[in-house]
């Protein structure tokens, strides 16, 4: 059919998608513009003071918290400096926790700014940045962080389904968390090696707040784990920057496709 012909349905009056309470879709993407630039605004400085986390749990499993300069073993303050103030040696890359945390936040606000969860979100999504730095570094997600962000995260969204009455979603958080996190704990028990008990307790965080978007979004973000797990193991192969039996850490692309499934269907 060519495409200028007219259709049965071209003169249907232009309805509201439904659940669209906005008033028009400039007024929308106004908002969602706002809300990201203050996500923006806000990560850089959230980065920047999850530097010390990272640099201090940066550590081999078991070890004890980083307190001092690895070149002179002088001691390092809690909000940490890029270069240490005794031997000016570096203690951490800069930039990459403030733009990190920047985008995610900006991404995550844009999103769900305004909404019941947004906190809950964005606290995963400060935390998600802080634990993938650290898996990139040494291969662990500590459970200090870890462990306390279940009591928080369930906390958080139950404050969001108390002021905004979905205990719906509460509920299907819960659930999400149990399922997500017994996927990964059956997937750990057949390939043993290739998850850590690490991922399994972040894929309960991720079930959390996948759980309270949807069914949907919960199964889109396990299998986008995978996927990107998947595509940047094969470019590392081909650049010959890992081989076949090399190990690469899980929970970047756990958290990373999580990410994705929250926005693309949340
Ligand atoms: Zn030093």
């Amino acid at each position: 059919m060519p495409a200028d012909r007219p259709t049965a349905g071209d003169d249907r009056p232009v309805l509201p998608r439904a659940g669209s309470r906005l008033p028009s879709a400039g007024y929308r993407s106004g908002m969602e513009l706002a809300w990201a630039a203050a996500g923006l605004a806000a990560g850089a400085p959230i980065g920047a003071a999850l530097r010390g986390t990272v640099f201090r749990l940066s550590v081999p499993p078991g070890g004890p918290p980083r307190t001092t300069c690895p070149h002179c073993a002088g001691p390092v303050p809690r909000w940490l400096p890029l270069r240490c103030r005794s031997c000016r040696g570096r203690l951490a890359v800069p930039l990459v926790l403030e733009l990190a945390t920047a985008a995610v936040l900006a991404l995550l606000l844009g999103r769900f700014g305004g909404q019941p969860a947004m906190v809950a979100f964005c606290y995963l999504g400060a935390l998600g940045v802080t634990l993938a730095a650290i898996d990139i570094s040494v291969q662990r997600l500590p459970d200090a962080l870890m462990l306390p962000a279940y009591p928080a995260l369930i906390a958080l969204l139950a404050l969001a389904a108390l002021t905004g009455h979905h205990a719906g979603a509460l509920v299907r958080a819960l659930a999400g968390c149990v399922v997500l996190a017994a996927a990964y704990l059956v997937l750990g028990l057949l390939r043993p090696g290739q998850l850590g008990g690490g991922d399994i307790k972040l894929a309960g965080l991720a079930g959390l707040a996948l759980g309270w978007l949807g069914w949907p979004a919960l199964l889109a973000g396990a299998a986008l784990g995978f996927v990107l797990s998947a595509v940047v193991s094969l470019g590392l192969l081909a650049a010959r920057r890992i081989t076949l039996r090399s190990q690469i850490c899980f929970g970047p692309f756990l958290l990373g496709g999580a990410l994705l499934a929250a926005l693309a269907i949340g």
